[in-house]
Protein backbone atom coordinates (compact mmCIF):
# COMPACT_ATOMS: atom_id res chain seq x y z
CA UNK A 1 0.00 0.00 0.00
CA UNK A 2 1.08 3.29 -0.84
CA UNK A 3 1.28 5.86 1.86
CA UNK A 4 1.80 8.80 0.60
CA UNK A 5 -0.80 11.53 0.38
CA UNK A 6 -2.80 11.55 -2.91
CA UNK A 7 -3.08 14.72 -4.85
CA UNK A 8 -5.82 14.75 -7.59
CA UNK A 9 -6.30 17.50 -10.21
CA UNK A 10 -9.18 17.24 -11.87
CA UNK A 11 -9.57 19.23 -15.08
CA UNK A 12 -5.96 20.31 -16.80
CA UNK A 13 -7.29 23.99 -17.35
CA UNK A 14 -5.18 27.22 -17.05
CA UNK A 15 -4.90 26.80 -13.54
CA UNK A 16 -3.48 23.46 -12.77
CA UNK A 17 -1.06 23.30 -15.96
CA UNK A 18 0.33 26.60 -13.59
CA UNK A 19 0.66 23.91 -10.71
CA UNK A 20 1.94 21.06 -12.78
CA UNK A 21 4.92 23.34 -14.25
CA UNK A 22 5.45 24.59 -10.34
CA UNK A 23 5.42 20.58 -9.04
CA UNK A 24 7.97 19.36 -12.15
CA UNK A 25 9.91 22.36 -11.01
CA UNK A 26 10.19 21.52 -7.01
CA UNK A 27 8.40 18.23 -6.36
CA UNK A 28 7.19 18.01 -3.21
CA UNK A 29 8.42 14.83 -1.24
CA UNK A 30 5.60 12.11 -0.17
CA UNK A 31 3.48 13.14 -2.62
CA UNK A 32 1.84 10.86 -5.17
CA UNK A 33 0.12 13.20 -7.61
CA UNK A 34 -2.83 12.28 -10.45
CA UNK A 35 -3.85 14.62 -12.94
CA UNK A 36 -7.79 13.23 -14.59
CA UNK A 37 -8.71 14.92 -17.69
CA UNK A 38 -11.66 14.82 -20.52
CA UNK A 39 -9.00 15.69 -23.15
CA UNK A 40 -5.43 14.79 -23.58
CA UNK A 41 -5.16 18.50 -24.93
CA UNK A 42 -5.96 21.32 -23.24
CA UNK A 43 -6.48 24.27 -25.54
CA UNK A 44 -5.20 27.69 -25.08
CA UNK A 45 -8.54 29.96 -25.39
CA UNK A 46 -6.54 32.80 -26.44
CA UNK A 47 -5.05 31.18 -29.26
CA UNK A 48 -8.02 29.54 -30.50
CA UNK A 49 -9.79 32.57 -32.51
CA UNK A 50 -6.32 32.75 -34.58
CA UNK A 51 -6.39 28.67 -34.99
CA UNK A 52 -9.92 29.32 -36.68
CA UNK A 53 -8.25 32.66 -38.59
CA UNK A 54 -4.99 30.41 -39.69
CA UNK A 55 -2.59 32.23 -37.90
CA UNK A 56 -1.61 29.10 -35.86
CA UNK A 57 -1.92 25.68 -36.24
CA UNK A 58 -3.49 23.83 -33.38
CA UNK A 59 -0.89 22.15 -32.23
CA UNK A 60 0.40 25.43 -31.66
CA UNK A 61 -2.52 26.54 -29.09
CA UNK A 62 -2.44 22.91 -27.36
CA UNK A 63 -0.85 21.99 -24.25
CA UNK A 64 0.24 18.27 -24.50
CA UNK A 65 -1.57 17.37 -20.68
CA UNK A 66 -0.23 13.56 -20.44
CA UNK A 67 3.73 15.38 -21.28
CA UNK A 68 3.52 18.17 -18.77
CA UNK A 69 2.15 15.58 -16.02
CA UNK A 70 4.73 12.67 -16.94
CA UNK A 71 7.34 15.90 -15.76
CA UNK A 72 5.32 16.41 -12.61
CA UNK A 73 5.76 12.96 -11.99
CA UNK A 74 2.18 12.72 -11.88
CA UNK A 75 -0.08 10.16 -13.69
CA UNK A 76 -2.87 11.04 -16.12
CA UNK A 77 -5.85 9.84 -16.58
CA UNK A 78 -8.21 10.74 -19.30
CA UNK A 79 -11.66 10.49 -18.55
CA UNK A 80 -14.57 12.82 -17.32
CA UNK A 81 -14.76 12.89 -13.74
CA UNK A 82 -19.16 12.12 -13.58
CA UNK A 83 -19.14 12.61 -9.65
CA UNK A 84 -17.18 13.10 -6.28
CA UNK A 85 -18.20 10.94 -3.24
CA UNK A 86 -17.14 13.80 -0.77
CA UNK A 87 -17.57 11.63 1.88
CA UNK A 88 -15.25 8.95 1.01
CA UNK A 89 -12.86 11.61 -0.95
CA UNK A 90 -13.17 9.61 -4.31
CA UNK A 91 -13.61 10.91 -7.86
CA UNK A 92 -15.63 9.03 -10.18
CA UNK A 93 -14.75 8.68 -14.03
CA UNK A 94 -17.11 8.11 -16.80
CA UNK A 95 -16.14 4.29 -17.13
CA UNK A 96 -16.52 3.71 -14.06
CA UNK A 97 -13.54 3.88 -12.51
CA UNK A 98 -12.72 5.29 -8.94
CA UNK A 99 -9.80 7.49 -7.71
CA UNK A 100 -9.31 8.35 -4.31
CA UNK A 101 -7.90 11.54 -2.79
CA UNK A 102 -6.22 13.54 0.78
CA UNK A 103 -6.13 16.61 -1.45
CA UNK A 104 -8.26 17.39 -4.51
CA UNK A 105 -8.05 20.58 -7.01
CA UNK A 106 -10.91 21.37 -9.43
CA UNK A 107 -10.11 23.10 -12.47
CA UNK A 108 -12.96 21.65 -14.89
CA UNK A 109 -13.57 25.09 -16.68
CA UNK A 110 -17.23 25.97 -17.66
CA UNK A 111 -19.11 24.71 -20.65
CA UNK A 112 -21.63 26.93 -22.80
CA UNK A 113 -25.21 26.54 -22.63
CA UNK A 114 -27.20 25.78 -25.35
CA UNK A 115 -30.12 27.25 -24.19
CA UNK A 116 -32.24 28.03 -27.74
CA UNK A 117 -34.60 25.09 -29.00
CA UNK A 118 -32.84 23.01 -31.17
CA UNK A 119 -29.43 24.14 -30.55
CA UNK A 120 -27.97 21.12 -29.03
CA UNK A 121 -28.87 19.27 -32.15
CA UNK A 122 -27.45 21.41 -34.97
CA UNK A 123 -24.74 24.23 -33.11
CA UNK A 124 -21.39 23.41 -32.41
CA UNK A 125 -20.68 24.56 -28.85
CA UNK A 126 -17.17 26.58 -28.51
CA UNK A 127 -16.33 24.15 -25.64
CA UNK A 128 -14.80 21.49 -25.82
CA UNK A 129 -12.72 22.94 -27.67
CA UNK A 130 -10.96 19.80 -29.19
CA UNK A 131 -14.36 18.75 -30.14
CA UNK A 132 -14.83 22.24 -31.93
CA UNK A 133 -11.64 22.05 -33.63
CA UNK A 134 -12.74 18.78 -35.36
CA UNK A 135 -16.34 19.38 -36.21
CA UNK A 136 -14.94 22.77 -37.13
CA UNK A 137 -13.23 21.17 -39.73
CA UNK A 138 -16.14 19.56 -41.24
CA UNK A 139 -17.82 22.42 -42.08
CA UNK A 140 -14.79 24.15 -43.82
CA UNK A 141 -16.80 24.25 -46.83
CA UNK A 142 -19.64 26.25 -45.72
CA UNK A 143 -20.90 29.67 -47.42
CA UNK A 144 -22.87 30.70 -44.09
CA UNK A 145 -21.90 31.32 -40.56
CA UNK A 146 -23.42 32.45 -37.80
CA UNK A 147 -21.85 33.08 -34.35
CA UNK A 148 -24.33 33.24 -30.89
CA UNK A 149 -22.34 34.87 -28.39
CA UNK A 150 -21.15 38.86 -28.38
CA UNK A 151 -19.06 38.39 -25.85
CA UNK A 152 -14.79 38.38 -26.40
CA UNK A 153 -15.11 34.71 -27.57
CA UNK A 154 -18.03 35.18 -30.14
CA UNK A 155 -16.63 38.28 -31.32
CA UNK A 156 -13.13 36.69 -31.92
CA UNK A 157 -14.45 33.85 -33.38
CA UNK A 158 -16.72 35.48 -36.42
CA UNK A 159 -13.36 38.14 -36.99
CA UNK A 160 -11.41 34.62 -37.55
CA UNK A 161 -14.09 33.33 -39.83
CA UNK A 162 -13.95 36.17 -41.94
CA UNK A 163 -10.27 36.01 -41.81
CA UNK A 164 -10.59 32.14 -43.15
CA UNK A 165 -13.75 32.66 -45.95
CA UNK A 166 -13.37 35.90 -47.80
CA UNK A 167 -16.62 35.09 -49.28
CA UNK A 168 -19.16 33.58 -46.84
CA UNK A 169 -22.04 35.74 -45.46
CA UNK A 170 -21.05 36.13 -41.57
CA UNK A 171 -23.65 37.11 -38.60
CA UNK A 172 -22.76 37.30 -35.16
CA UNK A 173 -25.56 36.92 -32.93
CA UNK A 174 -24.97 39.76 -29.83
CA UNK A 175 -28.51 38.81 -27.81
CA UNK A 176 -30.16 41.19 -25.45
CA UNK A 177 -26.89 41.61 -24.31
CA UNK A 178 -25.29 43.28 -27.38
CA UNK A 179 -21.67 43.19 -28.56
CA UNK A 180 -18.91 43.03 -25.77
CA UNK A 181 -21.22 43.94 -22.64
CA UNK A 182 -19.20 45.60 -19.90
CA UNK A 183 -16.19 46.92 -21.63
CA UNK A 184 -16.05 51.06 -22.66
CA UNK A 185 -17.83 52.50 -24.99
CA UNK A 186 -14.48 53.41 -26.89
CA UNK A 187 -14.09 49.48 -26.82
CA UNK A 188 -17.49 48.82 -28.22
CA UNK A 189 -17.64 51.08 -30.82
CA UNK A 190 -14.03 50.11 -31.57
CA UNK A 191 -15.64 46.44 -32.18
CA UNK A 192 -18.07 47.36 -33.97
CA UNK A 193 -16.26 49.46 -36.62
CA UNK A 194 -13.89 45.95 -37.00
CA UNK A 195 -17.46 44.17 -37.93
CA UNK A 196 -18.32 46.50 -40.80
CA UNK A 197 -15.25 46.74 -42.41
CA UNK A 198 -14.92 43.04 -42.37
CA UNK A 199 -18.54 42.71 -43.75
CA UNK A 200 -19.90 40.66 -40.49
CA UNK A 201 -23.45 41.36 -39.83
CA UNK A 202 -24.34 42.07 -36.10
CA UNK A 203 -27.28 41.36 -34.39
CA UNK A 204 -28.02 42.39 -31.08
CA UNK A 205 -31.01 43.19 -29.11
CA UNK A 206 -32.72 40.07 -30.32
CA UNK A 207 -32.22 36.35 -28.33
CA UNK A 208 -31.97 33.45 -30.82
CA UNK A 209 -35.06 31.45 -30.20
CA UNK A 210 -34.63 28.37 -32.34
CA UNK A 211 -31.98 26.92 -34.33
CA UNK A 212 -32.50 24.62 -37.14
CA UNK A 213 -30.18 23.23 -39.60
CA UNK A 214 -28.97 25.77 -41.93
CA UNK A 215 -31.21 28.77 -40.42
CA UNK A 216 -31.06 30.66 -37.11
CA UNK A 217 -34.18 32.37 -35.65
CA UNK A 218 -34.86 34.94 -33.47
CA UNK A 219 -37.64 37.10 -31.99
CA UNK A 220 -38.47 40.29 -33.81
CA UNK A 221 -36.03 39.72 -36.41
CA UNK A 222 -35.50 37.93 -40.11
CA UNK A 223 -34.57 34.56 -40.58
CA UNK A 224 -30.59 34.54 -41.13
CA UNK A 225 -28.74 31.29 -43.04
CA UNK A 226 -26.29 29.52 -41.24
CA UNK A 227 -25.11 26.28 -42.58
CA UNK A 228 -22.48 26.13 -39.62
CA UNK A 229 -23.75 27.53 -35.91
CA UNK A 230 -20.83 28.25 -33.78
CA UNK A 231 -22.24 28.62 -29.97
CA UNK A 232 -20.24 30.91 -27.73
CA UNK A 233 -22.85 32.38 -25.14
CA UNK A 234 -22.02 32.54 -21.44
CA UNK A 235 -20.54 29.59 -19.56
CA UNK A 236 -22.54 27.10 -17.55
CA UNK A 237 -21.51 25.56 -14.85
CA UNK A 238 -20.23 21.74 -14.85
CA UNK A 239 -23.08 19.39 -13.18
CA UNK A 240 -20.48 17.24 -11.58
CA UNK A 241 -20.09 20.37 -9.08
CA UNK A 242 -23.62 20.60 -7.75
CA UNK A 243 -24.57 17.13 -7.59
CA UNK A 244 -21.91 16.06 -5.80
CA UNK A 245 -23.03 18.24 -2.94
CA UNK A 246 -20.05 20.85 -3.02
CA UNK A 247 -21.14 24.23 -2.48
CA UNK A 248 -22.45 26.17 -5.27
CA UNK A 249 -23.36 29.06 -6.24
CA UNK A 250 -27.16 30.14 -8.08
CA UNK A 251 -25.72 29.20 -11.05
CA UNK A 252 -23.53 25.64 -9.69
CA UNK A 253 -20.03 26.78 -10.04
CA UNK A 254 -18.31 26.30 -6.77
CA UNK A 255 -17.38 28.23 -3.97
CA UNK A 256 -14.35 28.76 -2.83
CA UNK A 257 -12.48 31.36 -0.40
CA UNK A 258 -9.86 33.82 -0.80
CA UNK A 259 -7.44 31.12 -0.47
CA UNK A 260 -9.34 28.66 -3.40
CA UNK A 261 -10.24 26.56 -0.61
CA UNK A 262 -14.22 25.18 -0.48
CA UNK A 263 -15.16 26.22 2.65
CA UNK A 264 -16.16 23.20 4.75
CA UNK A 265 -13.92 20.99 3.07
CA UNK A 266 -10.23 21.98 4.14
CA UNK A 267 -9.01 19.01 1.30
CA UNK A 268 -10.45 20.38 -1.79
CA UNK A 269 -9.53 23.43 -3.80
CA UNK A 270 -10.72 24.60 -7.52
CA UNK A 271 -9.63 27.78 -9.50
CA UNK A 272 -10.63 28.93 -12.78
CA UNK A 273 -14.43 29.42 -14.43
CA UNK A 274 -15.29 26.74 -12.43
CA UNK A 275 -14.60 28.34 -9.37
CA UNK A 276 -17.15 30.82 -7.43
CA UNK A 277 -14.61 33.58 -5.67
CA UNK A 278 -17.03 34.24 -2.95
CA UNK A 279 -14.75 37.59 -1.83
CA UNK A 280 -15.49 38.67 -5.07
CA UNK A 281 -17.48 37.74 -8.53
CA UNK A 282 -15.04 37.73 -11.14
CA UNK A 283 -15.93 37.27 -14.85
CA UNK A 284 -15.34 34.16 -16.22
CA UNK A 285 -12.35 34.92 -18.53
CA UNK A 286 -9.34 32.13 -18.95
CA UNK A 287 -6.66 35.22 -17.62
CA UNK A 288 -8.01 34.65 -14.18
CA UNK A 289 -7.35 31.31 -14.08
CA UNK A 290 -3.96 31.97 -15.27
CA UNK A 291 -3.13 34.15 -12.21
CA UNK A 292 -4.87 31.48 -9.95
CA UNK A 293 -2.51 29.34 -10.90
CA UNK A 294 0.47 30.51 -9.14
CA UNK A 295 -1.52 30.57 -5.69
CA UNK A 296 -3.18 27.70 -6.06
CA UNK A 297 0.16 25.79 -6.36
CA UNK A 298 1.60 27.31 -3.14
CA UNK A 299 -1.83 26.52 -1.17
CA UNK A 300 -1.78 23.06 -2.62
CA UNK A 301 2.06 23.18 -1.15
CA UNK A 302 0.55 24.20 2.39
CA UNK A 303 -2.31 22.40 2.40
CA UNK A 304 0.11 18.92 2.17
CA UNK A 305 1.94 20.78 5.08
CA UNK A 306 -0.81 21.50 7.18
CA UNK A 307 -0.55 25.10 7.24
CA UNK A 308 -3.16 27.34 6.03
CA UNK A 309 -3.90 28.64 2.57
CA UNK A 310 -2.89 32.26 1.15
CA UNK A 311 -5.27 34.64 -0.30
CA UNK A 312 -5.17 34.83 -3.75
CA UNK A 313 -5.64 38.98 -4.52
CA UNK A 314 -7.67 39.12 -8.61
CA UNK A 315 -6.47 42.72 -10.45
CA UNK A 316 -8.96 45.50 -10.76
CA UNK A 317 -8.41 45.73 -13.78
CA UNK A 318 -7.90 43.18 -16.34
CA UNK A 319 -6.08 43.84 -19.51
CA UNK A 320 -8.14 42.66 -22.39
CA UNK A 321 -6.76 41.88 -26.09
CA UNK A 322 -9.63 41.02 -28.85
CA UNK A 323 -8.09 39.87 -32.20
CA UNK A 324 -10.13 41.14 -34.74
CA UNK A 325 -8.30 38.42 -37.26
CA UNK A 326 -6.53 40.93 -39.45
CA UNK A 327 -3.10 40.98 -37.76
CA UNK A 328 -5.17 44.21 -36.13
CA UNK A 329 -6.11 43.77 -32.53
CA UNK A 330 -8.38 45.46 -29.68
CA UNK A 331 -6.87 46.48 -26.04
CA UNK A 332 -8.72 47.56 -23.20
CA UNK A 333 -7.95 48.44 -19.75
CA UNK A 334 -9.31 50.57 -17.04
CA UNK A 335 -10.97 52.39 -19.40
CA UNK A 336 -8.34 52.55 -22.06
CA UNK A 337 -8.76 51.66 -25.37
CA UNK A 338 -6.05 51.01 -27.75
CA UNK A 339 -5.87 49.44 -31.54
CA UNK A 340 -3.71 48.69 -33.76
CA UNK A 341 -0.84 46.54 -35.55
CA UNK A 342 1.45 46.74 -32.70
CA UNK A 343 -1.70 45.62 -30.33
CA UNK A 344 -2.08 41.88 -32.14
CA UNK A 345 2.24 41.97 -32.02
CA UNK A 346 1.74 42.29 -28.19
CA UNK A 347 -0.66 40.02 -27.68
CA UNK A 348 0.87 37.12 -29.92
CA UNK A 349 3.83 37.94 -27.83
CA UNK A 350 2.33 37.16 -24.66
CA UNK A 351 0.31 34.13 -25.97
CA UNK A 352 3.59 32.47 -27.09
CA UNK A 353 5.36 33.10 -24.09
CA UNK A 354 2.29 31.24 -22.15
CA UNK A 355 2.15 28.37 -24.55
CA UNK A 356 5.99 28.24 -24.16
CA UNK A 357 6.31 27.82 -20.30
CA UNK A 358 4.27 24.71 -20.94
CA UNK A 359 6.07 22.86 -23.70
CA UNK A 360 8.73 20.93 -23.16
CA UNK A 361 11.65 22.91 -25.23
C1 LIG B 1 -12.87 31.08 -28.28
C2 LIG B 1 -12.55 31.55 -26.89
C3 LIG B 1 -11.65 32.60 -26.73
C4 LIG B 1 -11.35 33.06 -25.45
N1 LIG B 1 -10.44 34.05 -25.32
C5 LIG B 1 -10.10 34.46 -24.08
C6 LIG B 1 -9.11 35.48 -23.91
O1 LIG B 1 -8.54 36.00 -24.89
N2 LIG B 1 -8.82 35.88 -22.64
C7 LIG B 1 -9.43 35.32 -21.55
O2 LIG B 1 -9.11 35.70 -20.42
N3 LIG B 1 -10.37 34.36 -21.68
C8 LIG B 1 -10.73 33.92 -22.92
N4 LIG B 1 -11.68 32.94 -23.05
C9 LIG B 1 -12.29 32.35 -21.85
C10 LIG B 1 -11.42 31.19 -21.39
O3 LIG B 1 -11.42 30.18 -22.35
C11 LIG B 1 -11.88 30.54 -20.11
O4 LIG B 1 -12.15 31.51 -19.15
C12 LIG B 1 -10.77 29.60 -19.62
O5 LIG B 1 -10.60 28.52 -20.52
C13 LIG B 1 -11.06 29.08 -18.23
O6 LIG B 1 -9.99 28.25 -17.85
P1 LIG B 1 -10.24 27.03 -16.88
O7 LIG B 1 -8.91 26.59 -16.44
O8 LIG B 1 -11.22 27.43 -15.85
O9 LIG B 1 -10.96 25.93 -17.75
P2 LIG B 1 -10.63 25.28 -19.15
O10 LIG B 1 -9.54 25.99 -19.85
O11 LIG B 1 -11.95 25.13 -19.84
O12 LIG B 1 -10.07 23.85 -18.77
C14 LIG B 1 -10.91 22.86 -18.22
C15 LIG B 1 -10.19 21.53 -18.25
O13 LIG B 1 -10.98 20.57 -17.56
C16 LIG B 1 -11.22 19.43 -18.38
N5 LIG B 1 -12.55 18.96 -17.97
C17 LIG B 1 -13.74 19.54 -18.19
N6 LIG B 1 -14.71 18.85 -17.59
C18 LIG B 1 -14.12 17.81 -16.98
C19 LIG B 1 -14.59 16.74 -16.16
N7 LIG B 1 -15.88 16.59 -15.84
N8 LIG B 1 -13.69 15.85 -15.68
C20 LIG B 1 -12.37 15.98 -15.96
N9 LIG B 1 -11.88 16.97 -16.72
C21 LIG B 1 -12.73 17.88 -17.21
C22 LIG B 1 -11.09 19.92 -19.79
O14 LIG B 1 -10.71 18.87 -20.64
C23 LIG B 1 -9.96 20.97 -19.63
O15 LIG B 1 -8.70 20.34 -19.62
C24 LIG B 1 -12.00 32.47 -24.33
C25 LIG B 1 -12.92 31.43 -24.51
C26 LIG B 1 -13.18 30.97 -25.76
C27 LIG B 1 -14.18 29.84 -25.92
Amino acid sequence: MDARKHLVLLGAGHAHVEVLRDLARDPVAGLRITVMSRERFSPYSGMLPGVIAGHYAAAEALIDAPALAARAGASFVQDSAVAIDLARRVVRGGDGAEITYDLLSIDIGATPALDAEGAATHAIPVKPIDALLTRFAGVAAAQSYAVVGGGPAGFEIALALRARHGEAQITLAAGLLGLLPGLPEGARRRAMAALARHEVALSEGHPVTEVEAGALHFAGRPTVAAEALLWCTGAGAPGVLASSGLPCDAEGFVHVQAGLDVPGHLEIFAAGDAASFLPRRLPKAGLYAVRQGPVLAANLRRAVAGEPPLPFHPQRHALLLLSTGDGHAIGTRNGFVVEGRWVWRWKDRIDRAFMRRYSAA
